[in-house]
């Protein structure tokens, strides 16, 4: 259903990204489809991908901004997100930071430690204003995902440990220019599995029994987001999980009456939407390997080299009944994880031909870099 345009890409300089509109417009449609008439809403997470194209089309599906910098509210400002739609995350706010929130009035701060919320307050104070947060929980979950995706176990950086939740809502409620609306989760990213998120449920749920005791009651939730998506079929699956995800909270989340359930969702809004497309400059033959080697490397899409990711490659110009043989699949950076795919069956490839890496719409163009002097990637769109 959703092709890539191969004609389009013949007479274009590579690499570059390429995002497909249509299948943006229907991913955000879906999960707008599944939220309707339930106290949900969704975030995206700006930093999977701030294409400016792509931020303008999810501001304008209605859908909130999750952010993680100063610079992320910048850009999601200028693409057309309201401020009250914004929740800003993250352990290392700056001052500055902090105040450019203040100054637009977002929706919400995730205070991921106490000295934060301390500064948050006092800052807050200087400019005669009160500050919304939600405070971000360590739930202690192990998502299963890749260690350096895992962000919701007890020994990484992020949040506030169970143990002493009680102390910093306290200590919340006793600052005069903060407003808690509640308590702020995220397990990690590419969860593919629901009983992470199952397991989340059961522990919000326990935690809001143990504060509706003690008479202390949230407007809202938020869980954070971490969806996976399928890199190995991405045609097949061109879209993430999200009925599973959404029934997932629906079946085992109690929300009290009035309270909001939040989500933020990065990757599985906008990977399967984007593809790098790149040209194969040279393929070589060593005495035990065949290379193909692309004018695109870990400098245009890094999570490969950062994450030990795959993603489908696929030759567009080969013809479909074209005999195979096995490569590994390189770019030209200077470095030994600079590599695709080890041992990836493709068509026979040769120089010329046009390779798309697909599923790269997350987490892709905007971790790109410039090392070896090599340009960003530009992007093309599919209308
Ligand atoms: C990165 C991040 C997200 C989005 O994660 P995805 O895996 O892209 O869905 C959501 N919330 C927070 C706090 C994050 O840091």
């Amino acid at each position: 259903m959703y092709q890539l345009p191969l004609h389009q890409f013949e007479s274009q300089p590579t690499p570059f990204y390429y995002y497909d509109l249509d299948l943006l417009a229907d991913t955000l449609n879906k999960v707008k489809q599944l939220i309707a008439g339930k106290p949900y809403v969704v975030h995206y997470a700006v930093k999977a991908n701030s294409n400016p194209v792509i931020l303008q089309q999810i501001a304008a599906s209605g859908l909130g901004a999750d952010l993680v910098s100063g610079g992320e509210m910048k850009v999601a400002l200028q693409a057309g997100f309201h401020a009250r739609h914004m929740m800003f995350a993250g352990v290392g706010k700056t001052d500055e930071e902090i105040n450019l929130g203040l100054d637009n009035d977002i929706a919400c701060f995730n205070v991921e430690s106490v000295p934060e919320l301390e500064v948050i307050n006092s800052l807050a104070d200087a400019r005669g204003r009160v500050a919304r947060i939600a405070i971000r929980v360590n739930p202690d979950i192990d998502a299963h995902t890749h260690s350096y995706i895992t962000t919701g176990t007890a020994d990484n950086k992020f949040g506030i440990d169970i143990e002493s939740l009680p102390q910093v809502v306290e200590l919340a409620h006793s600052l005069p220019n903060i407003e808690l609306l509640g308590l702020h989760f995220h397990l990690g990213s590419q969860i593919t599995l629901m009983e992470p998120y199952r397991m989340l449920c059961e522990r919000i749920n326990s935690l809001l029994d143990y504060f509706e005791s003690r008479n202390v009651r949230f407007k809202m939730i938020d869980v954070g987001g971490g969806l996976g998506v399928d890199y190995v079929h991405p045609d097949a699956s061109p879209m993430a999980p999200f009925e599973a995800f959404f029934d997932t909270f629906n079946q085992h989340l109690h929300l009290r009456e009035g309270q909001q359930l939040h989500f933020e969702l990065g990757r599985a809004i906008v990977a399967q939407c984007g593809s790098l497309i790149t040209r194969v400059v040279f393929v070589k033959e060593n005495r035990n390997k065949r290379f193909v080697i692309l004018d695109a490397g870990m400098t245009q899409l890094v999570r490969p080299a950062l994450y030990q990711a795959h993603h489908l490659v696929q030759n567009l110009s080969a013809p479909v009944d074209a005999p195979t043989a096995t490569y590994d699949v390189v770019g030209p950076v200077c470095e030994s994880s600079d590599v695709f795919a080890h041992d990836e069956v493709l068509p026979v490839t040769s120089r010329g031909n046009i390779i798309a890496i697909r599923s790269a719409g997350a987490y892709g163009e905007v971790m790109a870099s410039q090392y070896n002097m090599r340009p960003l990637p530009p992007a093309l769109f599919s209308r």
